[in-house]
């Protein structure tokens, strides 16, 4: 049986990834724009579900807002492998949409109509659409103790969770280094734009948080979206267990003076050795690289993993695994040597890529290098991360069954399970229905509402037991 939740020494936590995806059309001169593709893409859902918003069998929320960035956010998993094997899900999902849509679109504009969905964060005219990493914490840690020690962390990862762009300027490791020049003018601390402080943790408020991280890059590589929410989570250990103990943070000795300027300078830097500016109440230091912040986050995951040995399974499944992924990536880079980390680095891919075609082709038009950049992260037509993948030049964690898999079956372990029951019953037997990530509820013959309070509990409850009979 599964307990209700977890206590003060319980590091157990809540994993869920958004992913806004960017669509186009190519192959046709009439005209097609984002929007009316997007809302092609929806049509089968809008029929299904009555709504551009909806939830699926696998627990997840799909849903289109007015605008055209199709949106998929995973169901509530209890490690990073199991968000990764949904998120992996929702691409699997957007490019079944895009590709169904495409059938219908070659009818009215022409047999070479193609439709793209991008998995990154940018488009060509510059505009940028967000991956959010949910993570549950205690609400015992204040978000502004989160946000000192963790924005440090989450302004040096781009070293090995960046996505990485082409530029007319250069290469850049994150695609999110210039998405905080607007937010940065209007807000009063400039950490602020890097997670959403917005209090709405779907879970009980008097336990916990739901910290929202709206600073990371999208991630093709299934390698880089685990390690992206490992290490992030071991942090998140680290900093819940040192509120617990006192004293001094091992991370006050990492807090910066400007973390937009911070991460603007890590992005255009392959060697690690940017020398980002520390807060003036840090002692000693004025400057740390990069690379020392995060040996500095490191260390204490480190010493965190060997303090808690017994009970790691419970933590993290593989903690010893991300811990050498994550060392090595920092030797890799401190050594000059980041292409070893092309086959599960999403930028050392892209830049390496890149660099072999500027070798072969060195008259190359810089529009050819953008387009190669956008094929890289489109889920639905693109060939050349497959290609990678197909080459074992881009590694994989999950097999195409168990991903298939995932597009139907929920976590088994959380809240989701009961939702994705209780939608999968709901469509086949054609009842109303409504639900979002804390209820499910049924509109017809008969109004019964569920709550499902508790993230981790797959346990059915009377309340649930009564919506599923009344679904027929
Ligand atoms: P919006 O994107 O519409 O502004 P939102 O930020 O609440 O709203 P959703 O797109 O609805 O986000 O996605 C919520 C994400 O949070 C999902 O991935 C879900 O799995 C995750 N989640 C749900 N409950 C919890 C929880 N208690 N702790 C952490 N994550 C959670
Ligand atoms: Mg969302
Ligand atoms: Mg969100």
């Amino acid at each position: 049986a599964h307990s209700a939740g977890p206590h003060d020494h319980d590091f157990s936590r809540i994993f869920g990834i958004e992913t806004e995806y960017g669509v186009s059309v190519t192959g046709t001169d009439k005209p097609c724009d984002a929007g009316q593709v997007a809302m092609m893409m929806f049509q089968p859902v809008i029929s299904r579900a009555r709504s551009t918003n909806t939830y699926l069998a696998n627990g997840s929320r799909l849903y289109l807002d007015v605008g055209s960035h199709p949106e998929y956010a995973t169901a509530e998993s209890r490690t990073p492998m199991g968000a990764l094997a949904q998120d992996a899900a929702g691409e699997r999902v957007m490019a079944k949409l895009a590709l169904e849509a495409q059938e219908r679109l070659r009818e009215s504009h022409g047999p070479d109509a193609a439709v793209h969905v991008f998995k990154n964060n940018v488009d060509s005219s510059g505009h940028t659409f967000g991956c959010h990493e949910n993570y549950l914490v205690r609400r015992a840690v204040s978000l502004k103790t989160i946000e000192r020690e963790l924005i440090p962390f989450l302004v040096t990862r781009p070293l090995f969770t960046g996505a990485g762009r082409q530029t007319p300027d250069g290469f850049e490791i994150t695609q999110r280094a210039d998405f905080l020049d607007d937010a940065v003018s209007s807000a009063t601390t400039r950490s602020r734009p890097m997670v959403n402080t917005r209090d709405e943790p779907h879970a009980d408020p008097d336990k916990f948080r739901r910290l929202h991280v709206i600073v990371g890059d999208s991630n093709r590589s299934q390698v880089a979206t685990w390690m992206k929410l490992a290490t992030t989570h071991l942090v998140l250990c680290v900093i819940e267990e040192h509120q617990r103990t006192g004293g001094i943070s091992p991370f006050a000795c990492c807090a910066l003076a400007d973390p937009g300027e911070a991460i603007r300078a890590v992005s255009r830097d392959v060697t690690g050795r940017a020398r980002l500016r520390l807060a003036d109440d840090v002692p000693v230091e004025h400057e740390r690289t990069a690379l020392d912040i995060q040996r500095a986050y490191l260390n204490a995951a480190q010493r965190f993993v060997a303090a808690h040995a017994q009970g790691m399974d419970a933590i993290l499944p593989d903690a010893a695994q991300v811990l050498e992924l994550w060392e090595h990536a920092l030797e890799a880079i401190a050594a000059g040597n980041w292409e070893e980390l092309s086959d599960w680095v999403d930028w050392a891919a892209k830049l390496r890529l890149f660099n072999a075609m500027r070798r072969r082709h060195p008259d190359l038009d810089p529009a050819r290098l953008a387009q190669m950049d956008l094929e890289y992260h489109d889920v639905a037509n693109g060939r050349l991360f497959d290609s990678l993948a197909a080459h074992h030049a881009m590694r994989s964690l999950l097999s195409p069954d168990a991903v298939r898999t995932a597009m139907h079956e929920p976590p088994v372990d959380t809240r989701a399970a009961l939702r994705g029951a209780f939608v999968a019953k709901a469509l086949s037997t054609g009842a109303q229905w409504s639900c979002d990530w804390t209820h499910v509820t049924v509109m017809l013959p008969e109004r019964a509402d569920c709550e499902l309070l508790d993230p981790f509990s797959p346990e059915p409850t009377d309340a649930w037991r009564r919506a599923m009979d009344l679904l027929g």
